[in-house]
């Protein structure tokens, strides 16, 4: 007698650390018994190479019971007839168990207990031709992975991985199946439920099966509160540093503009040699509008104290951050270019490290951003 709610616990604890790649499918399953069902390795019917007719036999001798030499006792009194040859070559798991079962005549008797009598039916058929009807697939999928893995039929059992992951998972049966999945050692699909898990954790925590694992399996359902807080974690990370991006890149562009302004001018700015044409062409610099504000009223402010007003504040902090960027501060037009330098030597190891940091940010961000690629070299001839 075998009863398929026994598998051992524990077998296949929750990674804390959970992988990050799904693992791959195995090869395709093929067992000796019924070789090459179709490309995909998908045996439903109609898309095998093997013929139909040949199915339809193997299936035959199952429902008819033709010679049928062991009945496989079920839930509830009901009687499955078999051959034992047939069990036995599609799953090392049974041949041991008709091994061990009782001999009447020639009859063997086996029990498979605790899953549904119509869901054992289906398993066996499958042990026949490799088939099952989609309806059945879709009732039993559960029950058919728990006899799959104990029978050691890894055909059908990746069948049942496929069929969940590709549709039959649901934020309502998740934690059961993810549960299940770890039992019946299918680390793909205990990932695939792991990160279902996650993504829906708010939904998923109102269910009844997260509400039964939280009594039977409270480890568990710590480790999957801890990996979500973690997930939580690296989100925010995440945004924190597309949002510095996006700053380091904002930087970029007003320090492009800044040299644009000082050099050829723009509008109604720039150096005193240049005239001003009339109709200009837009200006193809976006930081330039912005800027061009803050210079117009850094030339102007009456606050121009250290410390006094926001705009001038900015407007230093851009000029030291220029200075700290230009290759050539002897020929560039950028006013206090070459005293920020003078400046920059006799800051403290502090203030130094954190400006190095912030050119060294912008700078990288500016070439991970790429297109157009601008190397170092480029960078640093912008501000000549
Ligand atoms: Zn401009
Ligand atoms: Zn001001
Ligand atoms: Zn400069």
């Amino acid at each position: 007698m075998c009863k398929v709610d026994t598998i051992h616990e524990g077998s296949a604890p929750v990674s804390k650390e959970v992988s990050r790649t799904i693992p791959p499918w195995p090869g395709p399953v093929t067992n000796n018994f019924h070789k090459g069902l179709s490309i995909d390795g998908s045996p439903q019917r109609g898309y095998s190479c093997v013929s139909t007719a040949t199915k339809d036999s193997w299936e035959r001798l199952f429902d008819e019971g033709y010679r049928a030499d062991v009945s496989v006792n079920t839930d509830d009194g009901g009687i499955i007839y078999a051959h034992a040859n047939i069990l036995g070559m599609a799953s090392p798991a049974m041949k041991g168990l008709l091994k061990q079962s009782s001999r009447f005549h020639r009859q063997r008797s086996i029990s498979i207990l605790g899953v549904p009598h119509d869901a054992v039916r289906v398993f066996i058929r499958f042990l026949y031709s490799s088939c099952y009807e989609k309806k059945e697939m879709e009732e039993f999928v559960v029950h058919l992975l728990v006899l799959s893995h104990v029978y050691m039929v890894p055909q059908l059992k990746q069948e049942c991985e496929k069929k969940l992951e590709h549709g039959l998972l649901t934020t309502e049966n998740v934690v059961d199946i993810f549960q299940l999945a770890l039992l019946c050692d299918a680390p793909r699909l205990s990932l695939i439920c792991h990160r279902m898990i996650l993504k829906n954790f708010k939904t998923v925590c109102t269910t009844t099966g997260w509400k039964v694992m939280k009594k039977s399996h409270p480890a568990l359902e710590k480790e999957l509160v801890e990996s979500m807080i973690e997930e939580d974690n690296r989100q925010k990370e995440r945004i924190k540093k597309v949002n510095e991006r996006k700053i380091y890149l904002l930087l970029y562009e007003a320090m492009e503009a800044l040299v644009h302004i000082y050099k050829d001018g723009c509008q109604t700015i720039g150096p005193s040699d240049k005239d001003f044409e009339e109709n200009q062409a837009p200006c193809k610099y976006v930081a330039c509008k912005g800027l061009e504000l803050l210079v117009r009223h850094f030339a102007g402010c009456k606050l121009r104290v250290p410390g006094g007003c926001i705009h001038c504040k900015r407007m230093w902090q851009l000029l030291e951050l220029h200075s700290r960027l230009c290759a050539n501060s002897h020929t560039c037009r950028v006013p206090l270019c070459r005293n920020f330098k003078e400046r920059i030597k006799k800051q403290s190891k502090k203030d130094e490290i954190r400006w190095k940091m912030l050119v060294k940010k912008i700078l990288r961000t500016k070439r991970i951003a790429g297109a157009p690629f601008i190397s170092s070299a480029k960078v640093s001839s912008l501000w000549q």
